[in-house]
């Protein structure tokens, strides 16, 4: 299969002083497809020439992208997203848990679970790094429904053994026994890993999270997911859980939970001592703007933490953010660094939500671009979908500008096709 259109993917991250070799646009290009992976990309006249019989799908004006990659996202959130008025601690209580309660119920997480995949892969996202809740039916709802996708699904059961409703906790060995049962069936079953997610400290007693450090040793190849630093309250409350650590981020260190493989999600209000483990242990600090403003977390410290060395991905944190669009994340995102003097590059944008988030995740051989023998995960952009995108567009000399327009005024309505494994999806 061919696809027409503006191919454009990233190769490296970009330096916004000197673009040169961080992407590949071919204007007049296409995309060839064999059997769900990249065959290769070129210029549509050579891709014809080479290939005189397969099928072409024509979306000439349209920009042919990687999928994009949400590395934080809850999906029993789907019904919790714009609720009015609090803060993390009181959002949680008040909306999120009797919520995440109802997951109990397995058809009903299936229900939902059908409607958070349709809603991510509806807006280009085709690989998702989620939390599931803390009833293993729910994790295995999820991994049920996105295999019939064949999308990219790293997720897992929450542990949590305090701190919320009695209907919401596990203990620590039941929530290692379950994580153990789930990994064995689902990590690396098809385009499926599993991640350990200790849901944060607070809602975690120290046995819990030493069950879930242990899990960690027993399991190298699987992720590890959970929150830091989002709140101040938040901080404030798990330190006085765990008076004997350093900072919030030792906490998780102290339990054998922070290595390469590690997302923590927010990560905002940060010490040096704590950059400097990130740094040391190489974990990744993910990024969740339209959560943060929604929630009033705070600024995440972007500047900072690349000039440490420090790994940094992208995300909505659906339910706490707003918008499943990774393009309205960017924008968000853009938005937050502005109050701290920084103007992240929309190409430093673009390429943070497909190749960035890829090499966080140690997959960029999988996914992220268009190199050869990767997932055919690809996400068709119409730049100028609406009116104003329309008026904007008239005036743009470049692609960088065109990219920052499409970051300001586009969404989920800029998404034209979305193929998963080279079959479509929207
Ligand atoms: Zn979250």
């Amino acid at each position: 299969m061919i696809l027409r259109g503006r191919v454009l993917h990233f190769l490296k991250q970009p330096n916004p002083v000197n673009l040169e070799g961080s992407y590949e646009y071919i204007e007049e290009g296409a995309v060839v497809i064999n059997e769900g992976r990249i065959l290769e990309i070129g210029t549509y006249m050579d891709t014809r020439v080479k290939y005189p019989d397969l099928e072409v799908t024509d979306y000439s004006k349209n920009l042919i992208f990687p999928g994009f990659i949400d590395l934080h996202n809850h999906y029993p959130q789907v019904q919790v997203i714009a609720s009015y008025g609090t803060q993390l601690l009181e959002w949680l209580q008040k909306y999120t848990f009797p919520e995440e309660a109802k997951f109990g119920d397995q058809s009903y997480a299936k229900l939902q679970a059908k409607k958070f995949i349709k809603l991510l892969l509806s807006n280009g996202t085709t690989t998702s790094v989620s939390f599931c809740s803390v009833h293993k039916d729910s994790v295995n709802s999820l991994f049920e429904e996105a295999s019939k996708h064949n999308m990219c699904m790293i997720a897992g059961k929450v542990m949590m053994d305090r701190n919320a409703p009695d209907n919401l906790l596990d203990d620590p060995l039941s929530s290692y026994q379950d994580t153990k049962e789930l990994i064995s069936k689902w990590h690396e079953n098809g385009r499926n890993y599993y991640a350990i997610s200790p849901r944060f400290a607070i809602t975690s007693s120290p046995e819990q999270l030493l069950q879930a450090g242990r899990l960690v040793a027993e399991h190298p190849t699987c992720y590890m997911q959970t929150h830091l630093g989002e709140n101040k309250e938040e901080i404030r409350y798990a330190m006085n859980l765990y008076p004997n650590s350093k900072n919030y981020l030792d906490i998780y260190r102290e339990a054998g939970l922070v290595g390469s493989k590690s997302l923590m999600g927010h990560s905002i209000h940060l010490s040096p001592d704590e950059i400097s483990i990130f740094k040391d242990l190489e974990a990744i600090a993910v990024h969740c703007p339209t959560s943060n403003m929604f929630l009033g977390s705070g600024f995440f410290p972007l500047r900072n933490l690349i000039n440490s060395g420090v790994k940094v991905g992208v995300a909505t944190d659906v339910g706490g953010g707003t918008s499943y669009s990774m393009i309205s994340t960017l924008d968000a995102a853009y938005k937050i660094q502005q109050f701290i003097d920084f103007s992240v590059h929309p190409m430093y944008a673009f390429y943070w939500a497909t190749l960035g988030n890829a090499k966080a995740l140690g997959l960029e051989k999988e996914i992220g671009s268009f190199r050869k023998g990767s997932f055919a995960d690809l996400v068709i952009l119409d730049t100028r979908g609406d009116l104003c995108s329309d008026i904007r567009m008239k005036t743009c000399t470049s692609l960088t500008e065109e990219l920052f327009v499409l970051q300001t005024l586009g969404g989920n309505h800029s998404v034209k096709a979305v193929y998963v494994a080279g079959e479509r999806s929207k």
